[in-house]
């Protein structure tokens, strides 16, 4: 089961997963079909080897296993999975570094995209328990 990235990512774009995953299958889109995929991060759902080391390395939770996705962001699985209908719009992704945002902006990102709060996962819920992230 691969794992997908959802819209919370949207204009996030931090990368942080991009530097922790093993098989460099977290790509970004370099076409021009913005309606078709939003500004964020995909990952290649047959590339994927299903480690979750990025779910909890990403600040703003937009990282989901498949079978664990929001059901607001089901349409997202289908957009990762679309990759390969347009192999050469996407590329590996560069890692830049971004500060991390805090409990707010995450949970203000999660109220705009319609998710609720308490699906945050308790790695992430650890991370933010006294306010803000301390990651760099
Ligand atoms: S770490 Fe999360 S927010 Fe940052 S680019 Fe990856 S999926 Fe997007
Ligand atoms: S689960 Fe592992 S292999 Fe799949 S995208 Fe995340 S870090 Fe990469």
């Amino acid at each position: 089961m691969a794992y997908t990235i959802t819209r919370l990512c949207v204009d996030c774009l931090d990368a942080r997963c991009v530097n922790i995953c093993p098989v460099d299958c977290i790509y970004e889109y370099a076409g021009a079909d913005r309606a078709r995929f939003p500004n964020q991060l995909y990952i290649d759902p047959e590339e994927c080897i299903d480690c979750g080391a990025c779910e909890p390395e990403c600040p703003w939770g937009a990282i989901f296993q498949e079978d664990a996705v929001p059901e607001v962001f089901t349409a997202d699985i289908a957009l990762n999975h679309a990759i390969h209908d347009f192999n050469d719009h996407f590329r590996v992704a560069r890692y830049g570094r971004k500060p991390p945002p805090d409990f707010q902006q995450v949970a203000e990102n999660k109220r705009k995209w319609g998710v609720d709060e308490t699906l945050m996962s308790d790695r992430m819920a650890q991370r933010y328990r006294h306010g803000s992230s301390k990651r760099t």
